[in-house]
């Protein structure tokens, strides 16, 4: 035989192991590039094999050939136009039914000619599902060929089997295909009469295809139409068109999702006929670990457990980096301090920039720590099985355990858990799911409640801070129900948990999931936290010239002088006694004045106009600027009360004003209870926005959450007043 040059493309779904199969056959004669246009990757291989030169292409991952996202585009038009010999479908065999979709649909497009790999064998026989491939062939037309991917099984066969196809030329055309009902045959025979007798071959695109794309109304079939044949376009679209809207008056619903419903029964039919489950090789490995991970006794505690075990892990082990990142600001600071002359560029780097970020910053090892938990918990299998369990609790909301997940993550930071509720296939529970999970007290709350209980509930802290966390579960329970019983009124869309099989997680994806989140908090801290800090500063620190109701200065003096007289005549013994009194005095002097100059500061002022608000929380005009800054991030909360009680930045000071303010435990109380509930930050309020593509909910979640927030510290606070606590 005559040495030929063929072209072989891999089609097939994310994950059904393409690109380990494309690696299997290329070795490493690969060329990693992009595809013309955009950035999806492109990865292309030569390889001399059988006595040909073999050009193998890993086409991007898809579910189906719809022109809808750009892999499905990319995927699609290689196909078209560059008409490989041989396309290979690689199907995840222990998931047939999905993969099928894609298949149909590479054998509408009638085009190259089409093989599968039925991938993933390993996995399928485990859970005992056994695939007829005779008969699968025979169904669908197409050789099909058994591999392993990882272990590199059956890949040589399916090399060779698919350059003899390429080898035997065109073949006759195909004998099953999908029938639709007899409406649309109907439109497809009159429609592919006419497009035939215009267009013909001229594009090289199957007639029938195109008929059906047509019917479909394809943009990109279109738009192509006009481009190749302009002359012809107007007469194919407008019959096309003509022909559609009859389909959609005698369907009385889209061509497409009727076309859509048609290919599914096709796919289930063929599932029947080729597909056998056998119940007892059905216990595997994953099986048997689910035995005890999801048993009805065992499987809640472990859950638990494992959740402490997270928080357990993100504080005591977060703890010392935490500690050397805190020195680290503090040297900093001090070395800046020492370096700058002072001035206006010096406070405003100093107290506002490397304050600000600073005690931020040092939730970076707590935060990577946590997500490095959670990529462990979802790549090896387990979370899918935290949501299995939480099901049942979830559904008192309405939801179902899928929606868990977002909530859990939640606990970390609520910009990656609002999206990870993408993974819920309704918009009414994604919608749902976005709306209460910024009841979970992210990582973010928790200095705010330190620095509160810590003062106000000193032997009791831990069970306050307990308390706190189950009470944002409860209003996100109660949320729950209540919009699910109004605005987002529907049942739970009933569905499948799909329950992935184990597996050993590997330590480059689980570093790439735990910096993917990571970034986000980087970015915010780059961004919206560096900003927040000099504006906060840039309010406490104007205006510059403060009309003070006392002369410090003046008074400044007279301590100096008094001090000068009396330590002239003290003793020896007790000038270091004296010393320290002069010590203290000039301090609290230095405290006063700093709290007037807060006071008359624009952010005082801001203060003033709305501690109305708050009053009735028992939150002064400082809390109430605190918690305002806290719309921008909450890790603001404390450095804002910082600068505000104390001037002084240091957890200890600022206990000990925060006592000496009149702020009592019930007014701290209700104070956390305000941060629990509010909207988390900027941040999360542009994720809200992002994910659901909706100004209106963005703008009901913020409305409503501090609705609540207020609500319940006013609850708290005026409740436990009536009941007699101070
Ligand atoms: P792609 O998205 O289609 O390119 O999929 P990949 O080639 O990246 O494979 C996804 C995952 O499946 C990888 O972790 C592979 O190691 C694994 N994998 C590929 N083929 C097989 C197989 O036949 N059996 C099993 N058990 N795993 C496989
Ligand atoms: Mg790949």
């Amino acid at each position: 035989m005559e040495q030929a040059s063929f072209t072989i493309a891999l089609a097939g779904n994310p994950n059904s192991g393409k690109t380990t199969i494309f690696n299997m056959i290329t070795g490493t004669r690969q060329k990693v590039g992009n595809w013309p246009g955009v950035t999806v990757e492109k990865k292309e291989g030569r390889i001399k094999k059988f006595g040909h030169d073999l050009n193998i292409i890993d086409l991007p991952g898809t579910y189906s050939l719809t022109p809808f996202s750009i892999e499905e585009i990319v995927a699609r038009d290689f196909i078209l136009e560059e008409k490989p010999d041989v396309v290979i479908d690689i199907i995840d065999a222990s998931n047939l039914e999905r993969s099928l979709y894609l298949a149909t649909q590479l054998r509408e497009l009638d085009c190259s000619k089409v093989l599968f790999a039925l991938n993933m064998h390993d996995l399928a026989r485990a859970r005992g599902v056994k695939i007829d491939a005779e008969k699968l062939s025979e169904l669908l037309d197409v050789p099909v060929v058994f591999t392993v991917g990882n272990k590199n099984e059956g890949v040589e066969a399916l090399l060779k089997t698919a350059v003899e196809l390429a080898e035997k030329g065109r073949t006759t055309k195909l004998k099953r295909r999908v029938k639709y009902n007899q409406d649309v045959e109907l439109a497809i025979q009159d429609l592919s009469a006419l497009i035939g007798a215009q267009v013909g071959s001229q594009l090289g695109y199957d007639l029938r295809w195109m008929t059906i794309k047509l019917l479909e109304d394809d943009n990109i079939l279109k738009k192509r139409i006009v481009e190749k044949l302009p002359e012809k376009a107007q007469a194919v679209l407008e019959a096309a068109h003509a022909q559609r809207e009859n389909l959609v008056r005698r369907l009385n619903e889209e061509p497409e999702i009727i076309m859509t419903d048609e290919r599914y029964g096709f796919i289930a039919g063929i599932i029947k006929e080729v597909l056998t489950t056998s119940r007892r090789q059905r216990v595997d490995i994953s099986r048997n670990i689910d035995m005890v991970l999801t048993n009805r006794f065992l499987g809640f505690p472990i859950f638990i457990l494992l959740i402490w075990a997270m928080f357990q892990l993100t504080f005591t082990m977060g703890a010392y980096p935490m500690e050397w990142i805190e020195q680290g600001v503090a040297g900093l600071s001090a070395g800046l301090a020492a370096l700058m002359p002072d001035g206006i560029v010096k406070e405003l780097l100093l107290d506002g920039i490397v304050a600000g970020v600073g005690s931020v910053i040092v939730f970076l090892p707590n935060i990577l720590i946590l997500f490095f938990c959670i990529a462990l918990f979802e790549d090896t299998g387990y979370m899918a099985r935290a949501a299995f369990l939480m099901d049942r609790i979830m559904h008192l909301i309405g939801l179902h355990g899928k929606s868990f997940i977002p909530m859990l993550m939640g606990f970390g930071c609520n910009v990656p858990a609002v999206m990870a509720a993408r993974t819920l296939e309704s918009e009414k529970d994604r919608i749902l799911t976005i709306l209460i999970t910024p009841f979970m007290s992210c990582s973010a709350r928790l200095p705010i409640y330190i620095v509160l209980a810590g003062t106000f509930f000193s032997n009791k802290a831990g069970s306050v801070l307990f308390a706190i966390y189950l009470t944002g579960i409860v209003m996100a329970i109660l949320s729950g129900r209540l919009l699910r019983s109004t605005l987002l009124k529907g049942a739970d869309a009933p569905f499948v948990m799909e329950l992935p099989p184990y597996r050993m997680p590997m330590a480059r994806s689980l570093i790439i999931h735990m910096w993917d989140r990571s970034k986000l908090f980087l970015r915010k801290m780059g961004g919206v936290i560096l900003i927040g800090s000099i504006l906060i500063w840039v309010l406490s620190a104007f205006p510059r010239e403060v009309a003070y109701s006392r002369n410090y200065a003046e008074v400044k003096q007279q301590i100096e002088t008094e001090f000068t007289n009396r330590l002239e005549t003290a003793a020896a013994v007790n000038r270091p006694a004296l010393e320290q009194e002069k010590a203290g005095r000039l301090a609290h002097l230095e405290k006063h004045r700093q709290m007037e100059k807060s006071e008359k500061s624009w952010m005082g002022m801001i203060g003033k106009v709305i501690a109305p608000v708050f009053a009735p929380l028992g939150i002064d005009w400082r809390g109430g600027i605190a918690l305002l800054s806290g719309f921008v991030a909450k890790e603001i909360v404390v450095s804002t009360m910082g600068v505000l009680y104390a001037a002084e930045n240091e957890a200890d000071a600022l206990q000990t004003a925060l006592a000496a303010s009149g702020m009592t435990p019930l007014s701290a109380l209700a104070m956390m209870f305000f941060v629990l509930l509010y909207v988390p930050c900027l941040a999360t309020i542009a994720s809200i926005r992002r994910e659901t593509a909706s100004l209106k909910w963005t703008v009901f979640s913020v409305v409503y959450s501090t609705l609540v927030a207020w609500l319940a510290a006013f609850t708290v606070y005026q409740g436990g007043r009536l009941l007699g606590f101070a």
